[in-house]
């Protein structure tokens, strides 16, 4: 039977090559030109001043709130809906998640309930609200003009989740450049991939310095070990910052792929069944990184689409309903997120699944809604 899996990596560039090149010369662990090159490359496409890569996404993430001082008299904000690396990156520094419930149409973190929060707290729990991390899900984008106002207004540090949305933009300008700090993932399923890593972006020459002077153990003299604070060993190696380059070199013709398997769902799903598809603002281009819906019958579709050698995947286990998050602040008005969570469906959307594969994926999509009416 055919097997259609969710979304895997597409190596079809100068991978081997430039990896091979690191074998060669020798340059294969944290120090080398590829990290460098990655690092400017990754800058550039983001439009940020400064570029820190790292072994993963969740070490940026926890990276860029010890960078910004986050502590364990801090709290939060993080939305509900997200991969758990969000907060347990908040949960490392002692600092407490408040989770926040997202909009049913976008499913990203809900404004309105953040900027009411604000107007009547600058503490919860005896901890200062010093930090938003918004998370840019699935690739679409959280209301970053909005966003960015709030944290001016009230102070408070902004870090984009933008681990899944490298490659879009609101109002023309990438994920990720809109915070004091956005951090990315390369792991194997994002939209280009290293086999793991992560970069952390800034504007800030400060920051920058700082990040990485943390990400490489904070070290202060090369000959006698010195150290100036607890650092981390969060650096990305040569080898996999040479096969970053070889993927971002590919990343406009994975955005295109992506966006029009995405467009080819929309027009064949419309009005398919109790389908909707995730909203984007008119602000936002999406890359289209997962392409996902929403209907009351997920889990038998998923059931269904599985007969069919087809993979499909629920979107996460809201952070309110994990055991280590469950005594979290939550700020909601109707639990949202359980919706989305019970009702969102990923389908396949690798950058390599030909028009046929998709089509078929359509087909049983289409068969299972009409077997139910
Ligand atoms: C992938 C992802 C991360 C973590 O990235 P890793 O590279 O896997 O550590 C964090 N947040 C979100 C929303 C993600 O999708």
């Amino acid at each position: 039977m055919k097997q259609i899996p969710l979304s895997i990596p597409t190596l079809g560039g100068n991978e081997w090559l430039y990896i091979k090149e690191c074998l060669d010369t020798g340059w294969v662990s944290s120090v080398g030109a590829y990290v460098t090159m990655f690092e400017t490359m990754c800058a550039q496409r983001c439009g940020t001043a400064h570029a820190v890569a790292t072994s993963n996404g969740t070490a940026a993430l926890h990276l860029a709130l010890v960078t910004a001082g986050i502590g364990e008299h801090d709290a939060v904000l993080v939305p509900n809906i997200t991969f758990a690396a969000t907060a347990n990156a908040v949960a490392y520094t002692g600092a407490l998640p408040v989770l926040v419930d997202v909009c049913a149409d976008t499913w990203q973190i809900d404004i309105a309930l953040v900027a009411d929060f604000l107007a009547q707290h600058t503490h919860i729990q005896g901890k200062k609200i010093a930090a938003i991390m918004p998370v840019h899900v699935l690739g679409g984008m959280c209301d970053m003009a909005r966003l960015r106002q709030l944290c001016e207004q009230h102070q408070l540090t902004l870090i984009e989740d933008a681990t899944e949305s490298l490659g879009s933009t609101y109002l023309g300008l990438p994920a990720g450049s809109w915070g004091h700090m956005g951090c990315l993932s390369f792991n194997g399923n994002k939209i280009i991939t290293t086999g793991g890593g992560g970069m952390l972006l800034t504007q800030d020459s400060d920051l920058a310095k700082r990040a990485k002077h943390l990400s490489t153990q904070a070290k202060i003299d090369e000959v006698e070990y010195l150290h100036d604070a607890i650092g981390y060993n969060y650096r990305l190696v040569n080898l996999l910052a040479a096969m970053g380059v070889a993927q971002l070199e590919q990343l406009d013709a994975f955005l295109d792929k992506k966006k029009n398997i995405a467009q080819a769902y929309r027009e064949a799903l419309a009005g398919v069944g109790d389908i909707q598809f995730q909203a984007h603002l008119p602000e936002v281009e999406a890359n289209e990184w997962l392409f996902t819906i929403r209907t009351a019958q997920s889990r038998a579709l998923m059931a269904f689409l599985q007969t069919r050698g087809i993979q499909s995947r629920p979107l996460w286990t809201p952070l309110k309903q994990q055991p280590m998050f469950a005594q979290c602040p939550y700020l909601s008005q109707g639990n949202i997120s359980a919706l989305v969570h019970r009702e969102g469906l990923s389908l396949p959307c690798s950058a390599q699944l030909s028009e046929a594969d998709q089509q078929y994926v359509i087909e049983a999509v289409r068969a299972f809604f009409q077997g139910k009416s």
